[in-house]
């Protein structure tokens, strides 16, 4: 095996990476400077993902300068919102598309639970705008709506006055969950009721808000509420938001009423005693429009799962459009995050971040103290990165075997990851132990947005072996930031990732894809990968600018959202 650069070059590359960093540290084009490079180091007190980084005064202008005629007022109504309430994509999507549709000159509002674990300091502006009284279980609670500007979008948060929303998480607080998310999908509604805002969609997400169309027609729109039209996007079919009668008519409709096959009921429920309702399935046969994040997920969600049937019948209204990405948060030519930036037209720097991130975390070989001469075996360990919720969706059992079969290629691999169910977390915290103190795999059981861009930068290859994947944002989040991804043909992953050695789609070719969810098949996709990175050096790195031009942007499909909004 033969590694395309010698030691000389390499330390060219280095010194090209500090060039940059020196410009940059001028105020060139990037327009971000970094601090004084400081290496970091595993036994540093604060680790390195956890300093203090400039703020990032994100504004819309930065997209495409496409403008939409007959702008609309578009409020989304959500759980999640990145980066300030984030616990995987559905935070993305929600930001991503909101300021696509901004930068297109639509009016566009999020309205979001007043988390208490939500950080004001990013927050612009915050100022109370509405007090009022939302109902909920035979009483009406005083609430606040407050404004704000969050990465250059407009919030509107609600807190109410009761327990809902406290505790240190987004979810799993020790308040219900259900009974909240109720709550907050009806007031929403109450506060654009009485504030007279009447916006021309609410575009509702997830079983948290699936209440709210129910809400919507068979109250409010009776009220004062008669312009707004309700678009909902399913994120992932799983969660289903299943529901008692009882527990809907908290939110002040009459639960029975929806038990029945052509509303809300569980459809595997009925006949049992009690019968079960489902939000997602109420949000479906009520919304204007429903929308999954990727047309074969669309595909596969009218074959399977029981909520097929009821999206055959509403088969209509029923659209896949992608997911794209945020790349103003998104982008290594100007990611606050990073030690040095780059972008396709200069990768090197990306070389440069993977030294940072192997350094900070012990993975790089001893002796590199002025950072303009890396050994060669840094270089020449392929670095995998996996960033995901640790469920069982994400492909456990594949995420563990893989730290074993690149620890026998000779790589490298992190896997940064959280996981909310105990057994999985204490499996994880297992083979944390076993192998965090070796040269080669890093496993850290969090949450760390900044440390997540980091790793993006300094990936050869971003791994996704989900066993179902309904959009799958890390394979197109690590394209942009030059890691090369591997991935399971499923969902939106098969959507967006195209294998190399398949002859018949070689224009889109841009990664490693394996089919089944045995380990062999995810052996072979790593064992290509790891070839092509060792032995065909050019080729690798026409992969790698490639997946950097990949054009996986909001810039692509938030028009079909928008055409979406026209046509209902
Ligand atoms: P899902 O929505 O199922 O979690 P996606 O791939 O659509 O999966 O989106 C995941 C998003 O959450 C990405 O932005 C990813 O970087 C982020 N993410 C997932 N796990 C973590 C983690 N432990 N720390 C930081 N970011 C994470």
């Amino acid at each position: 095996m033969h590694f395309h650069t010698s030691q000389n070059s390499q330390s060219c590359l280095l010194a090209s990476s500090v060039a940059v960093l020196q410009a940059e540290k001028r105020g060139s084009s990037t327009g971000v400077g970094v601090g004084e490079l400081i290496w970091p180091s595993p036994s540093d007190g604060t680790p390195f993902w956890k300093k203090d980084f400039p703020s990032s005064g994100v504004s819309p202008e930065v997209f495409a300068d496409v403008k939409d005629s007959d702008p609309k007022h578009i409020i989304h109504v959500t759980a999640e919102m990145a980066p300030i309430a984030k616990v995987g994509g559905l935070g993305d999507v929600v930001t991503g598309l909101a300021r696509a549709c901004l930068s297109r000159g639509h009016t566009v509002d999020i309205m979001l639970p007043f988390y208490e674990c939500i950080q004001k300091q990013h927050i612009k502006d915050l100022t109370v705008i509405t007090k009022y009284n939302s109902y909920h279980d035979g009483n009406w609670v005083p609430t606040t709506a407050y404004r704000g500007v969050v990465s250059g979008i407009p919030v509107i948060f609600i807190e109410p006055s009761n327990l809902f929303f406290k505790g240190q998480y987004v979810y799993g607080g020790s308040y219900n969950e259900l009974e909240a998310y109720l709550f907050f999908s009806r007031a929403c509604l109450e506060w654009m009721q009485v504030t007279s805002t009447q916006p021309d969609i609410i575009h509702v997400h997830e079983w948290q808000t699936g209440a709210l169309p129910l809400l919507y027609w068979d109250i409010y729109h009776h009220l004062s509420l008669k312009k707004p039209r309700i678009v909902l996007t399913i994120h992932n079919m799983e969660h289903y938001g299943e529901c008692s009668k009882e527990q809907l008519s908290k939110s002040g409709l009459e639960g029975s009423v929806y038990a029945s096959i052509d509303k809300a009921v569980d459809d595997r429920t009925i006949g049992h005693n009690p019968e079960r309702l489902s939000l997602l399935k109420g949000g479906i046969v009520y919304s204007n429009a429903v929308v999954t994040v990727s047309p074969t997920y669309l595909k596969e969600t009218l074959c399977t799962g029981w909520l097929a049937s009821t999206l055959v019948r509403n088969r209509d209204k029923y659209f896949g459009i992608l997911n794209g990405i945020d790349i103003t948060m998104w982008n290594p030519a100007t990611d606050i995050f990073l030690p040095v930036k780059f972008n396709d037209q200069k990768p090197e720097g990306k070389k440069f971040c993977k030294y940072y991130v192997q350094r900070g975390l012990g993975l790089a070989s001893e002796g590199t103290q002025d950072g303009n001469h890396v050994p060669d075996i840094t270089y020449k360990a392929p670095l995998v990165v996996c960033i995901t919720r640790l469920v069982p969706q994400k492909g456990l059992h594949l995420i563990s075997h893989a730290i074993k079969h690149i620890e026998e290629l000779g790589g490298q691999m992190v896997i940064l990851g959280k996981a909310s169910d105990v057994r999985v977390q204490t499996e994880f915290e297992g083979l944390a132990k076993l192998h965090n103190q070796g040269p080669c795999i890093r496993i850290l059981l969090m949450f760390s947005d900044e440390l997540s861009h980091m790793l993006y930068a300094a990936a050869d290859m971003v791994l996704v072996p989900s066993i179902y994947e309904p959009c799958g944002l890390t394979q197109m989040i690590g394209m942009r930031y030059g890691a090369v991804p591997v991935v399971r043909k499923t969902g939106g992953l098969a959507d967006t990732v195209f294998d190399m050695d398949d002859q018949s789609n070689h224009n889109k070719a841009n990664g490693f894809v394996f089919e089944g969810i045995d380990e062999g098949s995810l052996n072979c996709a790593l064992d290509r990968a790891f070839t092509y990175f060792r032995e065909k050096p050019d080729e690798w790195n026409g992969i790698i600018k490639k997946v950097m031009e990949v054009d996986n942007s909001w810039n692509n499909t938030a028009g079909k959202y928008v055409e979406l909004y026209h046509s209902i």
